[in-house]
């Protein structure tokens, strides 16, 4: 079963066959989508810093608007 992971140097998806990122040539070191999120939650019970605040404000952002593209995408069209 092939694994799909994030290129460390651009954030592209890359299958993890490759060798190196098919996007920006990166040797591929990337993670898995298990290892960001574990990471992710390990950082959070770290002290929270001004500036990540704002990043999670940033993506906190982005995922509503997600959360209002996915809607109207559910949305049925009369
Ligand atoms: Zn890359």
């Amino acid at each position: 079963m092939n694994t799909v992971t994030f290129c460390k140097r651009c954030g592209n998806v890359v299958n993890t066959e490759y060798r190196y990122c098919p996007f920006c040539g990166d040797r591929r070191k990337s993670r898995t989508m298990n290892e960001i999120i574990d990471s992710s939650l390990s950082k959070v019970k770290s002290p929270v810093t001004p500036w990540r605040l704002v990043y999670l404000g940033r993506i906190e952002k982005k995922l509503e608007k997600l959360e209002n593209d996915l809607e109207i995408l559910l949305t049925p069209h009369r």
